[in-house]
């Protein structure tokens, strides 16, 4: 009989045949259910991550994994050189769930940023009359889009670009919440574009004025200046409304959708925009193999009935408001600062005897609670939405006891 494996054959054998792209906190998981997660060991852990807020329906939601399973013994894939009996049903349930004319279906949300930038320079060109090769696309500073060499181009994160360049011309960066840099740099004509998170999650959750969105987004039509939000990790109601920019009533022209679109299920991305703008782009001009495959629709679609039928947005409001009040309330020197919106929140770290955010979450862990450091100081805390208010307590108890050891 083999042995069992242990937590740290696990751990060693991805170190031995996987790239060191990652740094995972060592926990080994095996199976998961709403809003646990089990290790290989059986171990119960409440999830705190979400895989980065793609599990906001929570782990293997019975709905959607059924979707997956019919599909999957009907028809995968077929590519778009042929018309399927799925995507368009996903097409016209997305696009009007988000009220636009138009869904341009990819894979991740990395796909989906450089889509839509490709579709705001095409737009540039052949709408706005910007001079070819031309088109400037704003950006902010801390923003996180995702992996490909055009992405780090926009990124002020050397962790991000470092040692990756020569990098994609044609971004202009600013620091976000800043509506005067970004009135400066709409002066400039050839500006395309203003991409944007509603809320910055990669870098430590810095939710914006109230009032900013909402102003950026008349200062771009002023300019006819298309506003992109990149709602890969904010929309779908981790923050307590479909998408964060419904906070501020703001309808971005170019809408960035991934993650949560499929409940953690499979891979599934999303550009939404009206016909003025999607129709720029002309068949052959862009696409992808897997963009829009039967299973991706199927998935999605129930996935996004998840986030109404059982009010996700809602719960994740309320139950937002009432983390970050225990939190604030807690008595720790550790505690910098409580900040969020919805589900999506974080806690800033003063290091202590030594002892920094990854401690803190090694030490969660070995209560039960899994979350992840980012930035070294920062600890973001996303459980998946479908928590409710006596196990959102629990795992506050488990955070204020981890604390309460340092
Ligand atoms: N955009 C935002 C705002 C994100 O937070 C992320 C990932 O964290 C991405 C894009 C990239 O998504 P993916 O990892 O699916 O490429």
């Amino acid at each position: 009989m083999t042995p069992k494996m242990t937590p740290s054959d696990y751990i060693a054998r991805e170190e031995k045949y996987g790239a060191h792209n990652y740094h995972p906190l060592p926990v080994v998981l095996d199976r998961g259910e709403g809003i646990y997660v089990w290790d290989v060991d059986g171990k119960k852990y409440f999830d705190f991550l979400s895989a980065y807020s793609a599990v906001n329906q929570g782990h293997c939601h019975p709905r959607i994994i059924n979707a997956l399973t019919d599909q999957a013994q009907k028809l995968t894939l077929t590519s778009r050189a042929f018309y399927n009996s799925t995507l368009g049903e996903f097409e016209e349930y997305i696009t009007k769930y988000f009220g636009y004319d138009k869904v341009l279906p990819m894979n991740t949300g990395a796909e989906a940023d450089e889509t839509a930038l490709k579709l705001c320079r095409k737009w540039a060109y052949e709408k706005k009359g910007v001079p070819e090769n031309e088109a400037k696309i704003i950006v902010c500073d801390g923003n996180f889009h995702g992996r490909t060499i055009t992405i780090i181009s926009m990124s002020t994160d050397p962790d991000s670009y470092k040692g990756f360049g020569p990098f994609t011309p044609g971004f202009v960066k600013i620091p976000y919440n800043d509506l005067d840099a970004l009135a400066k740099e709409l002066e400039d004509p050839n500006v395309a574009g203003f991409l944007v998170e509603p809320i910055q999650g990669e870098a430590g959750v810095f939710v914006p004025d109230e009032g900013y969105l909402k102003k950026a987004y008349e200062m771009c039509k002023e300019k006819n200046v298309l506003f992109i939000a990149d709602e890969v990790q904010t929309g779908i109601a981790r923050t307590g409304k479909l998408l964060a920019c419904d906070h501020e009533n703001v309808r971005p022209d170019v809408l960035i959708l991934g993650k949560a679109i499929s409940g953690g299920v499979f891979p599934v991305s999303a550009v939404l925009a009206d016909d003025d703008i999607m129709l720029v782009i002309k068949p052959g001009e862009h696409g992808s193999t897997y963009g829009g495959n039967p299973l991706a629709a199927k998935v999605a679609i129930a996935a996004l009935d998840v986030i109404k039928d059982e009010k996700l947005a809602e719960n994740a409001e309320r139950l937002g408001e009432i983390f970050r009040n225990e939190m604030k309330a807690v008595e720790s020197d550790m505690i910098e600062e409580v900040r969020g919106k919805g589900l999506l929140n974080a806690i800033v770290i003063k290091p202590k005897n030594g002892k920094t955010a990854w401690d803190v979450c090694v030490a969660m862990k070995d209560n039960g609670l899994i979350a992840k450091p980012t930035h070294d100081h920062i600890i973001r805390f996303a459980p998946p939405l479908v928590i409710n208010e006596s196990e959102l307590m629990e795992a506050i108890d488990i955070i204020k006891k981890t604390l309460a050891q340092f």
